[in-house]
């Protein structure tokens, strides 16, 4: 991540608001000065990608790009904690976004109506300096994986089902990427999957630290490793994942 180390100051008020988290060692004002200067994608700000970019805008990131298509349904809101009841058949992207910008006004938040897709892709990513991705269809997480390998971008890829879920960061060139581990898509994946808020907003949480460490240049993140995380009995562990050479994504890097 050193390419956006932008000349960023922190002013004043950076240091009145990120006061409590520049005390964090290998954070400081260097790395926070990275977070202010930084931009992150996040595809879908639903269950996962909601309390994600909240834990981003609360760590100052200085600009979000949400990317989120459809209106707010009543079945949305066990799990999506940046929509309000108020927000019922509205764009799910502008209730994210105002309550982001209630939230942090000193960030900028930018919003995408709809999902990432083929043709919106390679200029999304372009824009970003990390994505997070926490959409649920795989055809569209392979998409954001490609196209972040393509432009060399990080990715932090979240997942969950029922109780558990799983984070997996993706450096291009550095780690395997999300089709050396799925050559394709998995049998049996559903487009609707039991799901408790508290526990994605968990796994949301896992990716969101694992993206701070990234742009701020700290280390522990957790490379080659698939984090794997099962609420139900409380157990946490890290996977060690390989590289494919035969990756038909990176294989080439
Ligand atoms: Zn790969």
């Amino acid at each position: 991540m050193e390419s956006q180390q932008a000349a960023y100051e922190l002013s004043d008020r950076d240091r009145e608001i990120y006061g409590w988290q520049l005390d964090v060692p290998g954070l400081g004002e260097r790395g926070q000065a990275k977070l202010r200067s930084s931009t992150a994608l996040i595809s879908r700000v639903g269950g996962l990608g909601g309390p994600l970019a909240l834990s981003l805008a609360a760590a100052g990131i200085g600009k979000l790009i949400l990317v989120h298509g459809g209106e707010l349904r009543p079945d949305d809101l066990n799990r999506q904690i940046l929509m309000r009841h108020d927000y019922l058949g509205k764009k799910r992207v502008d209730a994210a976004a105002e309550t982001l910008r209630q939230f942090n006004p000193h960030i900028e938040v930018e919003t995408v109506a709809e999902n990432f897709n083929e043709d919106n892709a390679a200029d999304l990513v372009a824009r970003a300096d990390i994505v997070f991705d926490a959409a649920p269809l795989f055809e569209e997480r392979f998409l954001m994986n490609r196209e972040c390998v393509a432009q060399r971008k990080p990715l932090i890829d979240c997942a969950m089902f029922n109780m558990e879920g799983q984070v997996i960061p993706i450096v291009p060139g550095e780690t395997a990427c999300l089709a050396c581990l799925y050559p394709e898509v998995p049998e049996h994946w559903k487009r609707r999957f039991p799901v408790v808020g508290a526990v994605s907003a968990v796994i949301a949480n896992i990716g969101a630290i694992e993206g701070i460490k990234l742009l701020a240049g700290m280390s522990g993140v957790s490379l080659n490793r698939l984090i794997y995380f099962d609420t139900l009995v409380m157990k946490l562990q890290k996977v060690e994942i390989a590289r494919n050479p035969d990756c038909e994504i990176c294989g080439e890097l």
